[in-house]
């Protein structure tokens, strides 16, 4: 089975083609994916800039992956939210004349449960823990009975979009994350609150409070590394703790924040520490990408799990919880 997988929730415009028949240990790796990032001139991203990106470069993202297709596509899935409504509408309206057009199912996948399914695909774990560390999400996951729980989540902004926020402040071109992980090489720590209640994080508090920090006269490269310290060992905090309460030993990482080399490090430590297995996927499906939606829209489609036209809205709140994983055997458990 082909599917060319279509995603659209911020700043990607992104298609891609998964063929499943090569369905060797390598598969994912043969994915094809063609990507046009949308990048503001200036501050963050603008929900309306964002989807005339959309309008533009969908089109021509899936022109390029149909054409790299080896033969005809069997199903159209793409990503259903959450996300900003403006851009989901016009990938959910994409899809669904693609699919039309080429009469075959349509498939409406949830974005966080993507990020997670491709690492835990990959990795071959069973059932992981999920750490999902993206632009505008912060969740960790865990399987039970037949749907993702949220173990922990952002109590405000998403892990990213905090980042992203003080870089703003200093005047720094989006996104902010890599600069941050770049100046932090060279940073000593300097005093950032901590805020993790209970399974959930926030991370709202100690964005401003590096902001004051610069302000006052903190070095850059200080505030950059206390900052990724402090909200990294949040959220391994946290990844530990939901490995402990649900007796797992296999981490998964998935979403753009896990591309930086410093958050993965301490997942790693800390999973050593403890005898279980960490899995972080190869940067190119860790950052939005539509390898992720073809990958999970391959195995909604193998269960059956498409939708009709007419009830295929998309839902920028769409929660990963809301999912019926209608994909794993076990998931009438
Ligand atoms: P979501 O998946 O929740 O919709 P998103 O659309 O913003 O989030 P992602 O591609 O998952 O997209 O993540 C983008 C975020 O990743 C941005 O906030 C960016 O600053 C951050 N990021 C990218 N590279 C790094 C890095 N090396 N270190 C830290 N953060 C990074």
């Amino acid at each position: 089975m082909r599917v060319l997988g279509i995603e659209g929730t911020a700043w990607a415009a992104s298609a891609a083609v998964y063929d499943d028949a090569a369905d060797a240990a390598d598969a994912t790796d043969s994915i094809f994916i063609e990507t046009d990032a949308y990048q503001p001139d200036s501050g963050g991203i603008h929900p309306r800039e964002a989807a005339e990106h959309m309008s533009d470069a969908i089109p021509k993202v899936v022109e390029t992956a149909l054409d790299a297709a080896d033969g005809p596509i069997d199903a159209v899935a793409f990503s259903r939210g959450p996300g900003l409504g403006p851009c989901l509408r016009t990938v959910g309206t994409a899809a669904r004349a693609l699919a039309q057009t080429l009469d075959v199912p349509l498939v409406g996948v949830n974005h966080m449960v993507a990020h997670l399914e491709i690492g835990r695909q990959q990795s071959g774990f069973d059932s992981p823990v999920c750490l999902n560390a993206s632009g505008a999400n912060a969740h960790v996951l865990g399987y039970r009975n037949g749907r993702y729980r949220v173990l922990g989540e952002t109590m405000d902004t998403g892990v990213g979009n905090a980042i992203d926020k003080f870089t703003r402040h200093l005047g720094w071109s989006h996104p902010g994350g890599p600069k941050v992980e770049a100046a932090a090489e060279d940073g000593e720590y300097t005093e950032l609150p901590y805020v993790v209640k209970g399974m959930d994080f926030s991370f709202s508090g100690i964005m401003s409070a590096a902001k004051d920090a610069y302000d006052d006269g903190a070095a850059v490269e200080d505030v950059c590394y206390a900052l990724q310290e402090n909200v990294f060992a949040m959220l391994t905090e946290v990844a530990e703790r939901a490995l402990s309460l649900t007796g797992n030993d296999e981490l998964v990482l998935g979403g753009g924040v896990g591309q930086n080399d410093r958050l993965r490090e301490m997942l790693r430590e800390m999973c050593d520490q403890r005898g279980a297995d960490f899995y972080a996927p190869d940067p190119r499906f860790l950052r939005d990408n539509a390898g992720m939606i073809a990958v999970l829209g391959a195995e909604m489609v193998r269960a059956s799990d498409t939708l009709a036209v007419e009830e295929s809205a998309v839902n920028p709140n769409f929660r990963p919880d809301e999912v019926p994983v209608s994909w794993r055997s076990d998931s009438e458990s």
